[in-house]
């Protein structure tokens, strides 16, 4: 199962940098996980400041 990122999201783009295969882009309002490419490894989860993603 992939992450998904919640809408407390306040798009700060830490996630984005921290994603180790480019999993994670701009989307509108938030920043959005594609889901085919994200790998599970949870550094999204462990850097982002208000805990938006999360494993779906
Ligand atoms: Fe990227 Fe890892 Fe987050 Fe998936 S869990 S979006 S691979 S940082
Ligand atoms: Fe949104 Fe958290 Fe990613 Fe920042 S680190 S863009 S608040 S999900």
């Amino acid at each position: 199962m992939a992450y998904q990122i919640s809408d407390d999201c306040i798009a700060c783009g830490a996630c984005a940098a921290a994603c180790p295969v480019g999993a994670i882009s701009e989307g509108d309002g938030k920043y959005v996980i594609d889901a085919d490419t994200c790998i599970d490894c949870g550094s999204c989860e462990a850097t982002c400041p208000v805990g938006a993603p999360a494993q779906a």
